[in-house]
């Protein structure tokens, strides 16, 4: 059965993608932990670390290079941490492997960061800048 991220990959759901190329998809988590929340996918199918190929691997990482320093500077961050969660028992929910890059502030919490979801209206308003800036 197909997951959301395929189907976001697809442009089957709405999704706000900042960045897209023949193998990666970057687009803004729904329930962010801070604004400029950022999961990267493959286009190709996989579940994890575990059963990822490693081009596809490469590629994932070649993109999170490529989009980490804007979308940092976009929200004036200053540093970013990039998580995987790999299957339920690390608290990995959706089965489409998927890196997160969360950009982190001076002074914020590292371990257990305090949410600071953004609206609908602002995660749109990012991802066109994002997408403008990506674009060059
Ligand atoms: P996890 O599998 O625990 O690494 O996290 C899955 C992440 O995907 C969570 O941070 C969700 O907020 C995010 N998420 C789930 N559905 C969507 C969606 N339709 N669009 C964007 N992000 C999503």
């Amino acid at each position: 059965m197909d997951d959301i991220f395929e189907k976001i990959a697809r442009h089957e759901v709405p999704a706000d993608i900042i960045y897209e190329d023949e193998d990666t998809v970057a687009f803004l988590d729904i329930m962010p932990d801070v604004p400029g929340h950022t999961l990267v996918i493959p286009k190709k199918k996989s579940r994890n670390i575990f059963d990822i190929d490693m081009e596809s691997w490469s590629k994932v990482a070649e993109t999170a290079r490529k989009i980490a320093p804007v979308v940092r500077d976009s929200v004036g961050a200053t540093g970013m941490q990039i998580r995987m969660n790999n299957e339920p028992s690390a608290g990995q929910v959706v089965f489409h492997l998927h890196l997160h890059l969360i950009p982190f502030h001076e002074g914020q919490e590292k371990n257990f960061p305090e949410k600071l979801p953004s609206t609908k209206e602002e995660r749109t308003q990012l991802a066109e800048k994002l997408r403008a800036l990506l674009q060059h």
